[in-house]
C-alpha cells in the first residue's frame, strides 16, 4: 500500500468540476491581475479569520515580509524568532535588514519558549516572529503579554495554521498581523504560490496593500518602492473552492491525529500534544524518537512516505552559522535529531493510517530502542 506525504491528485479529483469551472469563468473574463476572486478571496478569509482587513500577496515569504515592512522593522533592529521553522521566517527578517535573534523551542512541543523570550530582548528589539509551527497554536497570552510590556509587534507565521485558533480566536488574528502561506501543500493550498496577511491595524493594511503594487495605491503615482507580490486571480478562484471546505479538511486532519495517538501511545515514541489551549489543525503529525532513522527505513521499505521538518535549525544552516556559531539551542537541536513526520491529509483513510502504525510499531522493538 503506496502512502504519500500529501495527496493532491485525490484532492483535486475530489473538487474537479467545482476547481475547473471556477477556472474556466477566470479564463473567459480574462481578468488576471487584481480581479474579482482576489477581492472576494480576501473578503472571504477577512470574515473567516475575524479581522478588518485581509491583503492577498504572491507567497507566505512575502507576507511575512511585507508585514515586517509594514511594521516599520528596519536594518540594526532586533526580531526574536525561532530556530525551529522554514527558513522563509527568517529570511523575512533578514530582508528587511534586522537581525534575527533566535530563541529556543519548548521541550514538549514545536514552538518558541515564551519562558525563554523575555532574557533575549535587548533596547534594540522591536518585533516578535511567532510560528504556530505544524499547525499547533503558540501560547499567545504570553506572547502578548510580553510584547504589551515591552512594546514590541507580534507577527504571527501562520503559513502552517489556517483556521487553527487558540481560545476560539483564529491565529493571525491576535498580533499585529498574521500571515499566510497558500502553498500547495499548506493545509489550505494552491496550485502554485500564494499568500496572504491579515491584520485589524488601518496603517499596516494600507502599506501592505501598497507595497504589493510597487509602492502604489492609486495608478502611476507612487509612493514607496514597494515590490511586485500580488496573488493571481487563478490562484484565488481556487482558494476560494477550497476554502468552502477547509473546516471539514482541518477536522479530518484532527481525527487522523487521534487515530495515530491511539494507534502510537504506549510505544516509546514521543507523540504530539493534543491538550492545547485551542484547536489545532494538524498541517505535520510529527513524532520524536532516537530511532528516528530506522523507522523512516522501515516506512520507506513499506512503501510510506514521512519526512523530517526540520533537520538543520536555522542557526545551523550554512547561510546563517557564522553568525550564530557562538550559540547552541539544544532543544531545536535534539529535535531536529528526533523528529518524523507522517503521512497527513484530509484523504487519508483508516486502512492507511493503520498500515503506517502497523509498520512503526513492528520496527521498534518492545524493550523500546
Ligand atoms: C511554507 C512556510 C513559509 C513560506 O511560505 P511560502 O509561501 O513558501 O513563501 C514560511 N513559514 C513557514 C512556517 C512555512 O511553513
Amino acid at each position: 500500500m503506496k502512502i504519500p506525504m500529501v495527496d493532491l491528485k485525490r484532492q483535486y479529483q475530489d473538487l474537479r468540476n467545482e476547481i475547473n469551472t471556477e477556472l474556466q469563468a477566470v479564463l473567459d473574463s480574462a481578468a488576471f491581475i487584481l480581479g474579482p476572486c482576489v477581492t472576494a478571496f480576501a473578503e472571504e478569509v477577512a470574515d473567516y479569520c475575524k479581522v478588518k482587513y485581509a491583503i492577498p500577496v504572491a507567497s507566505g515569504t512575502d507576507a511575512l515580509h511585507l508585514a515586517l515592512r509594514a511594521c516599520e522593522i528596519r536594518p540594526g533592529d532586533e526580531v526574536i524568532t525561532t530556530p525551529f521553522t522554514f527558513i522563509g521566517t527568517c529570511e523575512a527578517i533578514s530582508y528587511t535588514g534586522a537581525k534575527p535573534v533566535f530563541v529556543d523551542i519548548e521541550e514538549d512541543g514545536f514552538n518558541i519558549d515564551v519562558s525563554q523570550i523575555e532574557s533575549a530582548i535587548t533596547p534594540r528589539t522591536r518585533a516578535i516572529a511567532a510560528v504556530h509551527l505544524f499547525g499547533q497554536p503558540a501560547n499567545l497570552d504570553a506572547l502578548m503579554d510580553i510584547c504589551n510590556r515591552h512594546g514590541l509587534k507580534l507577527i504571527e507565521d501562520c503559513a502552517q495554521s489556517f483556521g487553527a485558533s487558540y481560545q476560539d480566536k483564529m491565529t493571525g488574528s491576535w498580533g499585529d498581523a498574521g500571515c499566510f502561506s497558500f502553498y500547495p501543500s499548506k493545509n489550505l493550498g494552491a496550485y502554485g504560490d500564494a499568500g496572504m496577511v491579515i491584520t485589524n491595524d488601518d496603517t499596516i493594511a494600507g502599506t501592505v496593500n501598497t507595497l504589493r503594487n510597487h509602492g502604489s495605491s492609486k495608478a502611476y503615482t507612487h509612493s514607496m518602492i514597494g515590490y511586485n507580490s500580488r496573488l493571481d486571480e487563478m490562484q484565488a478562484a481556487i482558494l476560494r473552492v477550497k476554502l468552502r471546505y477547509i473546516d471539514d479538511f482541518n477536522a479530518a486532519r484532527r481525527n487522523h491525529a487521534q487515530q495515530y495517538t491511539t494507534r502510537l501511545s504506549g510505544s516509546n515514541i514521543t507523540l504530539p500534544r493534543l491538550d492545547l489551549e485551542g484547536t489545532p489543525v494538524f498541517h505535520q503529525y510529527t513524532v520524536r524518537s532516537d530511532s528516528r532513522d530506522r523507522i523512516r527505513e522501515a516506512l520507506q521499505a513499506a512503501d510510506i512516505a514521512s519526512a523530517v521538518f526540520y533537520p538543520i535549525p536555522l542557526h545551523q544552516q550554512p547561510v546563517y552559522q557564522n553568525d550564530y556559531k557562538d550559540i547552541s539551542l539544544p532543544v531545536s537541536e535534539n529535535a531536529a535529531r528526533q523528529v518524523l513526520s507522517l503521512p497527513m491529509y484530509p484523504e487519508l483513510t483508516q486502512a492507511q493510517i493503520d498500515h503506517v502504525c502497523d509498520t512503526i510499531l513492528a520496527s521498534i522493538d518492545p524493550s523500546g530502542n
